[in-house]
């Protein structure tokens, strides 16, 4: 680890409900799991939030110096609508109605979940683990753990979690609270054991099958995760994160398998972490309301998909984050005084000389940020120490350009070559191109060099009448006005 790591970077452990020094198992190593979307649909800007975080984890990981490997999963196949063992198949629910293959479908929102992440910045893991593509170890995995831990029922494969120790621990639980939680299967020995292979109903047939020693059917979902995290990371591995919501079901039936696969009372993860959710009154984080806030959304209003970022990174990860649309052009605006802050100070790096020490000021700010980001992955004062740094007019400019590269390897905001012209985003809604608009603004000028000032007003109310802000004095020169 480099000298960032003075300090130990302390994480949340949902297991034990404190902050823990971060240890390797392997030394000068990370490796992290996440878990991915169902690719049944889109993802909302919630489920997005849980990347973000997890890309926030890897970066930081990766600025200490750490050789991180990141794998994030993709579940094409085996979740239900409900996260315990009742409901539809949400893969085969979506291509019944959609008249498509589970397949395209799957194809289908996975490119769409990789534009999202693209555009969020969010950094590629070092694997995607598709689920479709581990079936046969899955049910390798299934086999090792079946004589001692399951037990077979017409609709599948069930896991006892009476043979694993301090089921439910991770939930915070006590086993017998978790009834009556958990919608139950005929025959199921306790109410939270869960299905880790599901069998195809006699007389049905699914688009996604395989045959297993338990007949033709599909891996469960906790499964997907229990193999594909420790093929890839190894049985014990350091990070498992995940949105909040998993703490109580999907992880949890994880960790159960884990300990079976492992003979172990460990649950695989040294620390797992979990994001607290997005939140939105209106109830637009549903997708069950069919109309739900994709990132797509955001850009047809005119919103930078960064603005979203840096809406996630101003909150700690594991409080609750409102949305709300006035909050995000708040945001956005923030972010695009940021960026003219740092297009100033790339003008006054020709005049740099970046031979002396570092200045003490930014000194004092790497330090803030190191102490800020070892507390928890604490972001939200790290913008404000950006603020700081741009505001430092007397220190060198090639000195401060490097530290804030160093805190773009945090934050991920393309703090270095994104312009306020990139920020303005054209809203769906907007009638008038952006080469009509510099034609009008040039009539304008010109309008204004011949003194004819009502004709450059009278063209002024029309660019407002059609969204457009204009800025006298500003070289950016013109703005979408964004209505929300
Ligand atoms: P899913 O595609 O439903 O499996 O969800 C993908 C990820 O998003 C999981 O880690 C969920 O825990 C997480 N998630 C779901 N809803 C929200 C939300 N409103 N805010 C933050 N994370 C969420
Ligand atoms: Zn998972």
């Amino acid at each position: 680890m480099n000298d960032t790591n003075s300090q130990p970077l302390k994480l949340f452990n949902s297991l034990t409900r404190t902050l823990e020094p971060f240890t390797p198992v392997h030394e000068g190593e990370a490796r992290v799991y996440t878990c991915g979307p169902t690719v049944y649909n889109y993802q909302h800007i919630g489920n997005m939030r849980a990347y973000v975080f997890a890309d926030l984890l890897g970066r930081t990981l990766s600025w200490k110096g750490l050789k991180l490997t990141h794998v994030i999963n993709i579940t094409d196949v085996g979740h239900l609508t409900s996260d315990a063992d009742a409901g539809d198949d949400k893969m085969e629910k979506a291509a019944a109605s959609s008249g498509k293959s589970a397949w395209d479908i799957a194809k289908y929102y996975t490119d769409a979940y990789w534009k999202d992440i693209d555009r969020l910045n969010i950094r590629q893991p070092a694997k995607w683990s598709i689920a479709t593509d581990h079936v046969g170890e899955m049910i390798e995995f299934a086999k090792g753990i079946a004589d001692k831990h399951c037990y077979e029922l017409e609709s599948g494969l069930y896991f006892d979690t009476s043979t694993v120790p301090d089921y439910g621990r991770l939930a915070g639980i006590q086993s017998d609270d978790i009834e009556g939680r958990i919608e139950t299967v005929e025959g199921k020995r306790h109410p939270q054991d869960f299905a880790i292979w599901r069998k195809t109903p006699v007389g049905e047939t699914r688009q996604m099958e395989w045959d297993s020693p338990w007949g033709k059917g599909a891996p469960g979902w906790h499964l997907e995760c229990s193999q594909m995290s420790m093929k890839y990371l190894g049985e014990t591995f350091d990070i498992h994160t995940g949105g909040i919501d998993h703490r109580e079901i999907h992880h949890p039936n994880e960790i159960a398998q884990n300990q079976a696969h492992n003979c172990s009372e460990h649950s695989g993860a040294n620390i797992w972490m979990h994001n607290n959710f997005l939140i939105d009154r209106a109830g637009k984080m549903s997708k069950s309301s069919g109309d739900f806030l994709r990132l797509q959304v955001l850009i047809d209003k005119g919103i930078h998909p960064l603005a979203y970022r840096l809406m996630c990174l101003q909150a700690h990860y594991r409080s609750e984050l409102e949305f709300s649309w006035d909050n995000l052009v708040a945001v956005l605006t923030r972010f695009k005084r940021i960026v003219m802050g740092i297009e100033r100070l790339k003008e006054r790096l020709a005049a740099s000389q970046d031979e002396k020490p570092p200045h003490p000021k930014l000194t004092e700010i790497r330090e803030q940020m190191n102490a800020a980001m070892n507390d928890d992955l604490n972001s939200c004062p790290v913008i404000p120490l950006l603020e700081d740094l741009l505001s430092l007019k007397k220190v060198d400019a090639a000195q401060r350009m490097d530290l804030l590269r160093e805190m773009d390897l945090i934050l991920g905001l393309h703090l270095e070559t994104l312009t306020r012209a990139d920020l303005r985003l054209r809203p769906k809604s907007a009638a008038i191109t952006e080469a009509e608009i510099e034609q009008k603004l040039d009539l304008r000028q010109q309008a204004k060099a011949d003194k004819d000032f009502a004709a450059a007003d009278a063209i002024r109310d029309e660019l407002t009448a059609q969204g457009v802000e204009l800025m006298d004095g500003d070289p950016l020169r013109w703005e979408w006005s964004i209505s929300i």
